[in-house]
């Protein structure tokens, strides 16, 4: 069973206090797909994660999709909804299954109005990961397919905590906003160098050092953003 404090988001709150709020916080297993929000209306439920990764996906007008960000066991992919009533552009699903402490939106809403040290938090973490969007943005527009993969996969076994982890082929194209050819092209080129074994939907990390290798520079950038979130009031 994932500990609760696993989300870096909850382990940063006072003892006290985070133990109030998990005290009315649901455990849910979350299934691969499954949606955390869409572009219609305001969440049900805001999750802490505690395994697994969800993306952030942009579509446009023709259809064509990619992702513009994700989230992981670092905090709660509805932390933006908390701060106005904007009309979001995206939706989020879970790109690897796993589980997460799961709360009303409604009380998740009264909780980061009423509780400063919460909100605190959130915008702890909403800053952290604003930042890591505009480096993504950045290296969506400037760096090559290859390189933007093994950043990626990188990301993703850091917010997973292991080297193997299920991923659709289809998720990867859209993972890089490239067409199918280009990415099963990447990926190809790092299986014959013996750094990813790629097959049947599973992802394996053979030669982690390696991967960090061939991605580009974001990738370090995104990791001491990703190990700052709520750093600075993180509690032992
Ligand atoms: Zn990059």
């Amino acid at each position: 069973m994932t500990s609760p404090v696993s989300n870096l988001l909850l382990a940063s709150l006072s003892p006290a206090y985070r133990h109030s709020l998990i005290a009315r916080l649901k455990p849910v297993s979350l299934r691969l797909k499954e949606m955390l929000y869409d572009n219609d209306g305001p969440p049900k439920f805001g999750h802490f994660l505690t395994s697994g990764m969800a993306s952030v996906v942009s579509t446009m007008a023709n259809g064509s999709t990619t992702e513009v960000g994700i989230w992981g066991k670092e905090g709660m992919p509805q932390s933006f909804h908390l701060l106005g009533n904007a009309k979001v552009p995206t939706c989020c699903f879970m790109q690897v299954a796993g589980t997460a402490l799961q709360i009303p939106f409604k009380e998740l809403q009264k909780e980061f109005q009423e509780v400063p040290e919460f909100r605190e938090c959130v915008l702890q973490g909403i800053q952290s990961h604003g930042f890591i969007l505009s480096q993504l943005a950045a290296c969506n527009r400037l760096h090559e397919a290859d390189e933007r993969l093994a950043r990626w996969l990188l990301m993703v076994r850091d917010r997973v905590g292991s080297d193997s982890f299920y991923l659709t082929q289809d998720f990867l194209a859209t993972m890089l906003g490239s067409r199918r050819t280009t990415v099963t092209a990447a990926a190809s080129a790092l299986q014959r160098r013996g750094i990813i074994k790629y097959s049947r939907g599973r992802m394996n990390i053979l030669d982690a050092k390696s991967l960090e290798e061939a991605a580009c520079e974001c990738y370090p950038t995104i990791r001491n953003l990703y190990q700052d979130f709520f750093s600075a009031n993180l509690v032992a």
